[in-house]
């Protein structure tokens, strides 16, 4: 050992100290020793002064070793403690060491080897308990910091849960309170708009030119804020899963041409030429037509209020696997990519300045998009700014049976109509090649 051990001997016969001494600078221990005779002064040495070690005769004057390791380890003072015992003592050894002895050694065995081996192991052994104890410390502490912060999530965990009800209950109002606010402003929009329709009737009476003008824009504002009511009820119910598909067989070309005749005079309005194309082997589909023709008017407005000049194609196609493509694509202004998946979250738009250009409540496309969800069908785009855009949507021919509220004989015969193979796709088939074609566009 190269470093100076700071001893103490605890013992009141002189010579026992002097054999410890000498035996200790036999075998080369460097160290400093304080010798003492009784307990109560070792006491009060050990309380004040730190060493390495103290051998503690088992036999002092005023108490046993036994008493005294007792106090010094409930009065918490670090140190080894190793007991000198006599001859007959032996038995006690026990009950030394459960008191914090480190190890005892019978004074008879002392020679240089023997104490400088007790000596250092007593040392080795007391640092390496020391050094468990305060690793064990840290464990101790760093386990409690971890409770404390687990408590603290938990906490958080908690007030985000009590703010998620609350925002799940405010949402819940707002979508409440739009339902009935349009729900209630459909009834004065619909007396507006049929009282206006009367008035231009001609056996209603004949109306100036200037009235006939004004009343017809009564009626045209009329329909254009009943059509913006819709959007916010059907998003509304959307919101709240009320929105029920209702499914049946129809022919799409009529619905497509029906979309087309009336968007026609809007998309000329602004001298845009307005393109179908329609190959359809089947032109049947089990599906819901009014909503159908909703996602075609949404689509199909949006590219005329987009795009200043060219034009607006809508193309309808079969897919393998009894699917349809419907593709609507305009010369418009175009959309960046980054704000691709924004653009069908609910009241998005990509200019959402109060003097935008463009009006528009931001629903349609998260209409569309919920929509095109429930018919199992999916969404794509491709835009380029300055360019135009191209709005792809692919559906089943059929709708899923969930979703179908057709008796399940109709639904049988309507198979047959437009499967005759009576194949059933299942809706999320990854059969239809093209939906590979925009996966990286997919939303
Ligand atoms: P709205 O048309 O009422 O603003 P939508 O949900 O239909 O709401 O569309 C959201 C936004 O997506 C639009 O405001 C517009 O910024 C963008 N957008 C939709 N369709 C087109 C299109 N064909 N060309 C360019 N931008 C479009």
């Amino acid at each position: 050992m190269e470093e100076t051990l700071k001893i103490l001997v605890v013992d009141d016969d002189e010579v026992d100290r002097m054999a410890v001494r000498r035996a200790l600078v036999k075998a080369g221990v460097r160290m400093e020793m304080s010798e003492v005779g009784d307990g109560n002064t070792a006491l009060s040495v050990l309380s004040n002064t730190s060493f390495d070690c103290a051998f503690i005769d088992y036999r002092l004057p005023d108490q046993d070793g036994l008493n005294l390791i007792e106090t010094i380890r409930s009065l918490n003072i670090k140190i080894p403690l190793v007991v000198l015992t006599s001859q007959g003592d032996e038995q006690i050894a026990v009950e030394l060491m459960k008191a914090g002895a480190t190890d005892y050694l019978s004074k008879f065995r002392i020679s240089s080897e023997t104490l400088a081996q007790v000596l250092r192991n007593a040392i080795r052994l007391y640092r390496a308990e020391m050094q468990t104890a305060i690793a064990y410390q840290q464990l101790r502490e760093s386990h409690e910091q971890l409770v404390r912060k687990n408590q603290e999530l938990e906490r958080q965990r908690q007030q985000i849960q009590i703010q998620n009800l609350r925002l799940l209950e405010a949402s819940r109002l707002k979508s409440q309170f739009l339902a009935t606010m349009s729900h209630e402003l459909r009834t004065p929009m619909n007396a507006i708009i049929g009282f206006s329709q009367i008035l231009l009737r001609p056996k209603f009476g004949n109306l100036t030119g200037q009235q006939a003008d004004m009343v017809e824009r009564i009626l045209n504002n009329g329909k254009h804020l009943l059509m913006l009511l819709n959007e916010v009820l059907d998003f509304s119910k959307l919101e709240e899963g009320r929105l029920e598909l209702k499914p049946e067989l129809f022919d799409l070309t009529k619905v497509i041409n029906a979309v087309v005749m009336e968007m026609r005079s809007l998309a000329e309005a602004k001298k845009l030429s307005l393109l179908v194309q329609i190959d359809l082997q089947n032109p049947l589909l089990v599906n819901d037509p009014v909503r159908i023709k909703q996602i075609l008017i949404n689509l199909l407005s949006n590219a005329i209020k987009f795009t200043d000049s060219g034009s607006i194609w809508i193309n309808v196609k079969d897919l393998p696997g009894s699917w349809i493509e419907i593709t609507v694509k305009d010369t418009g202004i175009g959309i960046a990519s980054k704000d691709f998946k924004y653009i069908f979250e609910a009241f998005r738009q990509v200019d959402q300045s109060i003097t935008r250009k463009y009006p528009g409540t931001g629903l349609g496309l998260a209409i569309i998009n919920s929509l095109v969800q429930m018919m199992s069908g999916k969404i794509f785009l491709e835009s380029e700014l300055g360019v135009g855009s191209i709005f792809t949507i692919t559906l089943p021919r059929q709708l899923p049976l969930s979703n179908s509220s057709l008796s399940s004989s109709s639904v049988q015969d309507a198979r047959e109509m437009i499967q005759p193979d009576h194949k059933v796709h299942h809706p999320k088939a990854k059969s239809n090649p093209n939906a590979r074609k925009y996966h990286n566009l997919k939303l």
